[in-house]
């Protein structure tokens, strides 16, 4: 079965948690805190992979978690970065964050994409000692690594698209040509993945075509079309839509092709507006009138026509060259744009519990769903800081440092951000 969509767990790795540890040797009776910081936990990253076709890996291993960095050790050593956990997912895989439906990123050049940023290693107590607190025997935990669940879809990569019925003879199409070699059979459903054909216009130049999944199981049955496969189609620049002309499975030519584009529009409005071309196929297997008829059908409703024996490559010649000529003056392929997470997403899908732990004077504030916020927060603007401020207020962190005695000029640590409190 063909999968493009699935919905997977994702956890990036915890940081380290840093040393509590004091410089010692012989003859030296109190060493300094040298206690190291924690690791960095692993991100978890996104990268294409052209050998991968469908998202069926993913309805397998639903959960992807990276490693934890390793904790610091005494004599200001350092715990390792963990690994990050690589998911390879193919090209034109679109990465939504559930709850919001955000757009994370759109896999469809090499770029590689960090979806959950591990967590900070923490600091060891090194860094916690001051002229006035020398022997600091705290150090911080690591940060928890990021985590979602996240919708991956498949929207594939072509320039055009076949549309038609099963049997039509878009799989004999592709396969003359292009150096694809889908399965051709006289049976439905033959084609299970998508195909892409990379067809060569000589000099250097070339387009895109994807034979699309006929997932249309019972449309002979009037269940209808379905709409899973047009999901493919939605980034292609034009559609060349293919249909049999000899009606050579009891069906109307006519009726074929106004129930697909029916299916299109009910599907999306603005793919029923995408350029498209049609192709009388099986013309060997028509009689003269039944081609004047879908012909003069055809272009009566203003499209281009063509009509072609794939198999033989009778036609297709003219096909190509027309799409060729269509597709200049066409815009490139869809890339979709990136979404921020709303923060008050982000906000409404913690449980925002959190801990206070005071080590002399500085308040430490843990709270797992604090941090996501926190990465997203850009320190040095203004409107980011008013918003965290905020969030620090509504989730009930300012009052409890006030129960816990904070005064004002003590320090509000949060992981790698602390600042002064004010009143
Ligand atoms: P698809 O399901 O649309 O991909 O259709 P296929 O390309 O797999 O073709 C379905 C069947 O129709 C196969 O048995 C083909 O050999 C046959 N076929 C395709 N094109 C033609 C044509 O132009 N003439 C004839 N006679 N048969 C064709
Ligand atoms: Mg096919």
């Amino acid at each position: 079965m063909f999968i493009d969509k699935a919905t997977i767990k994702i956890k990036a790795g915890d940081g380290g948690n840093g040393a509590v540890a004091f410089h010692r040797e012989k003859y030296i009776t109190s060493g300094g805190p040298d206690g190291g910081d924690g690791g960095k936990g692993g991100d978890i990253v996104f990268v294409v992979d052209d050998n991968l076709s469908t998202l069926a890996d993913f309805k397998y291993k639903r959960k992807y978690k990276a490693p934890t960095g390793a904790d610091g050790q005494g004599g200001r050593r350092n715990g390792r970065k963990a690994e990050d956990l690589i998911i390879k997912v193919p090209r034109g895989t679109i990465i939504r964050e559930k709850e919001s439906g955000a757009l994370m990123a759109d896999m469809s050049t090499n770029e590689s994409f960090i979806a959950a940023k591990g967590g900070k290693g923490g600091w060891g107590n090194s860094h916690f000692a001051t002229a006035t607190r020398q022997t600091p025997r705290f150090a911080k935990g690591g940060a928890p690594g990021e985590e979602w669940e996240v919708v991956l879809e498949l929207k594939l990569l072509a320039d055009v698209g076949l549309l038609g019925f099963p049997n039509v003879g878009k799989s004999s199409f592709i396969s003359v040509v292009s150096q694809a070699k889908p399965i051709i059979a006289d049976y439905h459903f033959t084609t299970i993945t998508p195909v892409l054909g990379v067809v060569s216009l000589g000099e250097g130049s070339s387009f895109v075509i994807a034979d699309i999944p006929g997932l249309i199981e019972g449309a002979s049955d009037g269940v209808g079309l379905g709409h899973a496969f047009l999901r493919h189609v939605d980034r292609c620049r034009m559609l060349v839509h293919i249909v049999d002309v000899a009606g050579s499975e009891g069906r109307d030519p006519i009726e074929d092709f106004e129930k697909i584009n029916l299916e299109l529009e009910r599907f999306n409005p603005e793919l029923a507006e995408r350029p498209q071309i049609v192709v009388a196929n099986k013309i060997d297997l028509a009689e003269p009138e039944q081609l004047e008829r879908f012909r003069s059908y055809i272009e009566g409703k203003g499209y281009e026509y063509f009509e072609m024996c794939a198999p033989i490559s009778e036609g297709t010649k003219e096909v190509i060259n027309a799409v060729a000529a269509k597709l200049q003056t066409l815009p490139p392929v869809r890339q979709y744009e990136r979404e921020e997470i709303p923060l008050d997403t982000l906000l409404a899908k913690q449980n925002t519990g959190f801990t206070i732990t005071v080590e002399d004077d500085v308040y430490i504030v843990e709270a797992e769903w604090l941090i996501r916020i926190l990465c997203r927060t850009d320190l040095d603007d203004y409107e980011s800081l008013q918003y965290f401020q905020r969030v620090l207020i509504s989730s009930g962190i300012i009052d409890a440092l006030r129960e816990k005695g904070i005064q004002e000029g003590d320090i509000v640590s949060i992981y790698d951000f602390e600042f002064e409190f004010m009143n």
